[in-house]
């Protein structure tokens, strides 16, 4: 309505921004803040860059939202997603049917996961895919004869997604808060988050305490009642939290020994992020249930998928198991398809997982590691593509400033003034750069990095 477009009118936005306020109601943003401050407009992109619509351009160290891989602009993307809206945009995967790119991608995957993994369930997003890990479980275990088992067990600080099962296996409590959330039948441990809750432990033993807390709900609980335990390999959202490395072994260790099924959530991690196809590759876990979405299509178009172990699918496959009563329209869109088929093909064939291992990690880690100096920051972690640089009041004690979060957006927004899209959880900014950044374009993000904190620093005094 024109009341609508009335209502808002503020001086010095531009139409479109204030078209946006008007319009748009945005997600994970104080939308009464961003009416005054007006909305940034990202309006073109290439390589590793954006370009906002005042011609300002930013490096993005954040690929989108952990998920623009290859970069913007690939051809090869575009064309493939093109050639299929021509051949076949659309169909669905219901009523016994199947669309060429669909089933070469599930093969695709298949290929690259790990050998106890053969199947997939397609998905939308990475929300999605969590709803689906929530139903198909309980469904597993109901078709296995033992239907008690049905707490899925996840972490708080965990992100898996937004939707109310995936917000409900987070941990995230203001999420939490808006809607009555966690679902019934949804428990939460505590993270594996050495630098704020690891006190005076080793990292190790610390990490072997946050993996114990899983044994110690399931006999809270009771085994018998516990479906499966949801992690993130590296947090993402949550800060770019790389557990200790005693922690997933010994997860391992309790999931099998109480058998119980270990979902693994590759949403962030999945296809390239963490040096190695996967981030069950990196930290050697053996998963259940692999949820996908952002980096299988580099985000150029939106789906997701559960990757599913053999034990797994052989019973939602058994004849005892009848329909799975489950599905998107979008479950295994074949425009999506192509275009994520296209991208397994360019991570492969340009071997750009070799090149993080073998050079743009270790450089990104070498640099990034050079900040660790600066009076501001408590600590810096790298792994493969991940980034996290930890801001603090007193590096000794690692204590924090007052504020939660204040820091954070400070750095934050003097990144920008640099032209470098970074992200702050609390007060640890983060960073998870396009896999194919350059060496020559990750000395600009620690540049420009450096003035973000100095500037800080500044502000803080
Ligand atoms: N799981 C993880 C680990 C995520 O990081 C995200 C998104 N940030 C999701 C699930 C949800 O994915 P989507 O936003 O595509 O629904």
């Amino acid at each position: 309505s024109d009341q609508a477009s009335a209502q808002n009118s503020v001086e010095g936005q531009s139409q479109i921004q204030q078209d946006a306020s008007n319009h748009i109601l945005h997600p994970f943003v104080d939308n009464h803040a961003l009416k005054n401050k007006g909305a940034r407009i990202m309006s073109k992109a290439d390589g590793v860059y954006v370009w906002d619509d005042q011609g300002k351009r930013y490096l993005d160290a954040f690929a989108g939202l952990w998920c623009v891989n290859l970069g913007y602009g690939r051809k090869e993307l575009i064309d493939a997603a093109s050639k299929q809206m021509a051949t076949l945009p659309y169909y669905n995967l219901f009523f016994n049917t199947s669309t060429p790119p669909t089933v070469q991608l599930a093969k695709a995957i298949a290929e690259i996961a790990p050998e106890h993994m053969n199947n997939v369930f397609f998905t939308g997003s990475g929300s999605e895919a969590n709803d689906t890990v929530f139903r198909m479980v309980r469904r597993y275990w109901d078709v296995k004869g033992q239907p008690t088992k049905k707490i899925i067990i996840g972490r708080h600080n965990g992100y898996h997604g937004s939707t109310v099962a995936g917000t409900s296996l987070g941990g995230m409590k203001p999420m939490h808060k808006q809607g009555d959330l966690p679902i019934q039948g949804i428990e939460h441990i505590r993270q594996p988050y050495w630098f704020d809750e690891g006190e005076d432990l080793s990292p190790d033993a610390f990490g072997l305490i946050a993996a114990k807390a899983l044994e110690e709900k399931i006999l809270e609980v009771g085994a018998d009642n516990v479906a499966a335990f949801i992690a993130e390999p590296v947090q993402g959202a949550g800060g770019v939290i790389i557990p200790p490395a005693t922690y997933w072994p010994e997860i391992q260790r309790i999931t099998d020994k109480y058998n119980i099924l270990l979902v693994v959530d590759e949403v962030i991690c999945g296809f390239g992020r963490t040096g190695n196809w996967f981030g069950c590759d990196t930290f050697n876990i053996k998963a259940d249930l692999m949820p996908i979405a952002k980096g299988l299509s580099s985000g150029y178009l939106p789906i997701g998928g559960v990757i599913i172990s053999d034990r797994v699918a052989e019973v939602l496959k058994s004849e005892e198991s009848g329909d799975f009563l489950h599905g998107f329209t979008y479950s295994g869109h074949p425009t999506c398809a192509a275009v994520a088929l296209e991208n397994i093909r360019i991570l492969k064939d340009e071997k750009i997982i070799e090149n993080i291992q073998q050079n743009t990690g270790p450089y990104l880690a070498e640099q990034l590691q050079t900040l660790a100096d600066h009076p501001l920051v408590g600590e810096v972690r790298t792994l493969g593509m991940l980034g996290a640089i930890e801001l603090v009041q007193d590096k000794a004690t690692r204590k924090r400033y007052p504020g939660n979060g204040k820091v954070g957006s400070i750095c934050r927004d003097h990144a920008l003034d640099q032209g470098l899209i970074l992200r702050a959880t609390g007060d640890t900014m983060l960073l998870s750069p396009p896999l194919v950044i350059t060496k020559e374009e990750i000395d600009s993000i620690i540049k420009a990095t450096k003035i973000a904190l100095d500037n800080t620093l500044k502000d803080m005094q």
